[in-house]
């Protein structure tokens, strides 16, 4: 099934908002990340030439059916270019650039699920080349994955195929060339990826 949409849920975690300075939101924030910067099940990120500090951000990624129900769902990397995010957030312009870059949104195979019970209290973690970075628990969203189906749906064009990310716990950094970055979702999932950079277009090298 064709990924169309990625529904992406900022600050959905207390401590991760806290460690970038933000307030805890009172709905959920949603951003959107282009369907085509996804990569599912692949060994390798190849991060664009231009790209200056990408941070990784483990999150449960919820992929939706025919009738907007959560049908599967992954561990994925909501890669974040924080510099130009922090560039945008000053400005108080679109987060594009930070957020829907080619590779962006790193997903895990699928696994099942059948109801959405069986994701409320998952634990999240993340290492970097075997050091552990982010940990978390589904339990511990400020908006569960109840709340958040709801309010995408209600206030967007969802469609069959969709993917919505449910927010980062704490740890989020940097991820260079080189990197070995391992995501679980503990009894479900885990899945490793090498971090690559794609080379500077010729004439535009240092
Ligand atoms: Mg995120």
């Amino acid at each position: 099934m064709l990924i169309r949409n990625i529904w992406a849920v900022g600050r959905n975690y207390q401590d991760h908002a806290k460690e970038l300075g933000n307030a805890v939101p009172a709905e959920p924030l949603i951003f959107l990340k282009a369907g085509s910067s996804a990569s599912v099940n692949s060994t390798e990120i190849e991060l664009p030439h231009w790209t200056e500090e990408v941070h990784h951000e483990v999150e449960l990624a919820l992929k939706l059916g025919s009738h907007l129900q959560v049908i599967e769902a992954a561990v994925s990397l909501d890669l974040t270019e924080r510099r130009r995010q922090n560039e945008a957030k000053k400005a108080g312009t679109p987060w594009t650039l930070a957020k829907s870059f080619d590779n962006a949104c790193a997903v895990s195979s699928f696994f099942m699920v059948r109801k959405l019970e069986e994701l409320k209290d998952l634990r999240l973690r993340l290492w970097v080349n075997d050091e552990l970075k982010q940990e978390g628990r589904t339990s511990q969203m400020i908006f569960p994955v109840e709340q958040i189906l709801e309010y995408v749906i209600e206030h967007f064009p969802v469609c069959a195929g969709d993917l919505i990310l449910t927010g980062t716990p704490a740890g989020v950094g940097p991820l260079v060339a080189g990197d070995r970055v391992k995501a679980e979702i503990e009894g479900q999932i885990t899945h490793s990826w090498i971090i690559k950079k794609q080379p500077a277009p010729l004439g535009d090298q240092a």
